[in-house]
């Protein structure tokens, strides 16, 4: 300042002198002028700087200051408050959740704070006011390391290396270049580095903005909100940049632009790092309910299988069961299983007071059959005999058996004597009918047969009951065979 009388003021200030040298403990530099009343004085200022840098040139009056610093400085403590907010919210996520990408996120949006922290003096104000060296280097440092942050966080965003192996090569290559550059801030002079910085900057975001609709396009949802986040903040700067260069008038949202922008773009990130989340614990859920369907399925089809099996062994059971109850060559029951069943009816007999009768039928001459023709067609014989007994007796509820050789048993449960003996006749009729066609041959066969009627309550014994028929058969062969005679008959 130079007074009308020539006497001169000299003041120095900025970052390149300790903070507590301002005349005011304000972020910008400032200079408390003592002007004199209705006396001109010059104000003479000489700026110096490295890079660009942005000098308006106001005078305040004391009072004027005060009103214009108190609404910046709430603006600056609205944005920190978010940022801070948005940083304390994720580290409890990621402190609780442990996933990478909100460590990422908590780096970037340290970094990335520190740079406005920085560009807005704030660095200098609170952090190091006695440092002027790292008031220097702060700003190219801080924005590598928030670009680093920036393209960590978008790679696991974004799950790059599985989604664009390609695309994570170069933002590996972009990462370690910030590094570089963080390590060359320290040593090259600011105007240099940080031109080349705002380069690499510039680059950094058409970049992340490639990266992310590759990805997006490649099907991966999540990646929408990070475009959308990515935007917010390249908006701010955009705007911010137009007001500096004067295309855009200034005012709050235009001047703030980057704020604004950013502290949109961190809260945005904060809610896709919420989404991915989600979506990879529905992801998770689909799978482990997918691996729970097919495994039901499995089992089903296993268990469906095991009940086949089942069925099929009960099925099994039940042919061996049956066939072990008959006789191979005819298919008649055997012995055995009529023994047992008519033991049963002898008690349903005793116990209903109806009689029950019982045939004994023995081929005729049947070893001769065997002796003329041969085994095999007596076998076929047997058959046919087999079959034309069990014809005859289809109409009557009766049980038929192969006694043994060429002799058949047949119960009759519920009929008297008289019908018993019709029956018999019927089976009797039927083998003689006509010879049974066996190979070629034509064989004549004929059977004599005992009938004996047990009426209810007379005898409990099955084997006298069979006695009993036998002789009325022996009767029936010594009456010339080919004929039927009762126990009443035999007597
Ligand atoms: P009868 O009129 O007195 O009953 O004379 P038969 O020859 O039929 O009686 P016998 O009891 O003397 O002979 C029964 C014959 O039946 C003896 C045997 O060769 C024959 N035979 C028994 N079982 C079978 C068989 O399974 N197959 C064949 N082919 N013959 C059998
Ligand atoms: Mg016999
Ligand atoms: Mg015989």
């Amino acid at each position: 300042m130079r007074r009308a009388d020539g006497s001169l003021a000299h003041h120095a200030g900025g970052d390149s002198q300790p903070f507590s040298s301002r005349s005011i403990s304000y972020r910008h530099p400032n200079v408390l002028l003592d002007l004199p009343l209705g006396e001109p004085v010059d104000l003479l200022v000489r700026v110096q700087s490295q890079s660009s840098m942005q000098v308006p040139l106001v005078l305040y009056t004391q009072t004027a200051f005060t009103e214009i610093a108190r609404d910046a400085q709430l603006a600056i403590g609205v944005y920190y408050g978010i940022l801070l907010a948005l940083f304390f919210y994720n580290l409890v996520l990621w402190l609780t959740l442990r996933d990478g990408s909100y460590f990422w996120y908590l780096f970037h949006i340290s970094a990335f704070g520190m740079v406005l922290f920085c560009l807005n003096g704030l660095g200098f104000e609170y952090l190091w006011p006695n440092n002027t060296w790292l008031a220097d280097k702060s700003v190219p440092l801080s924005i590598s390391l928030a670009l680093i942050g920036m393209h960590q966080f978008a790679r696991v965003f974004l799950e790059l290396p599985q989604r664009w192996p390609a695309g994570n090569q170069v933002s590996v290559a972009a990462i370690v270049l910030f590094v570089a550059f963080g390590i060359a801030a320290t040593v090259v002079p600011y105007r240099v580095i940080t031109q080349v910085v705002s380069l690499a900057v510039l680059a950094s975001i058409v970049w992340i903005s490639v990266v992310t609709v590759v990805v997006l396009r490649r099907g991966y949802t999540p990646a929408r909100l990070f475009l959308l986040s990515w935007a917010m903040f390249l908006s701010g700067t955009a705007v911010f940049t137009l007001v500096a260069f004067g295309l855009v008038p200034k005012r709050f949202v235009t001047e703030y632009g980057v704020q604004i922008g950013s502290a949109l773009e961190m809260l945005f990130l904060s809610i896709a790092l919420s989404y991915r989340y989600g979506a990879l614990r529905k992801e998770n859920e689909r799978i482990v309910y997918e691996a729970n369907q097919r495994l039901e399925r499995k089992v089903a089809q296993r268990t469906q299988d095991v009940r086949s099996a089942m069925l099929q062994l009960e099925d099994a059971h039940a042919r061996l069961g049956e066939s072990s109850r008959r006789d191979a060559l005819t298919g008649l029951y055997h012995r055995g299983h009529f023994h047992e069943a008519f033991e049963r009816m002898l008690a349903d007999t005793n116990a209903s007071g109806r009689p029950l009768s019982l045939l004994i039928v023995d081929l005729d001459h049947f070893k001769a059959i065997n002796d003329q023709h041969g085994h095999l067609v007596g076998d076929a014989c047997l058959r046919a005999a087999a079959q034309r007994i069990g014809r005859a007796l289809r109409p009557h509820d009766a049980l038929l058996a192969r006694f043994g050789g060429e002799e058949f048993v047949v119960a009759l449960p519920g009929h008297a004597l008289a019908a018993a003996v019709a029956i018999a006749e019927e089976v009797r009729q039927a083998l003689v009918a006509e010879p049974c066609d066996v190979q070629g041959l034509r064989v004549r066969v004929s059977a004599s047969l005992g009938v004996h009627t047990i009426e209810p309550g007379t005898i409990d014994d099955v084997d006298l009951g069979f006695e009993i028929a036998d002789r009325a058969l022996y009767a029936a062969k010594a009456n010339g065979r080919n004929c039927v005679r009762t126990s009443l008959s035999a007597a």
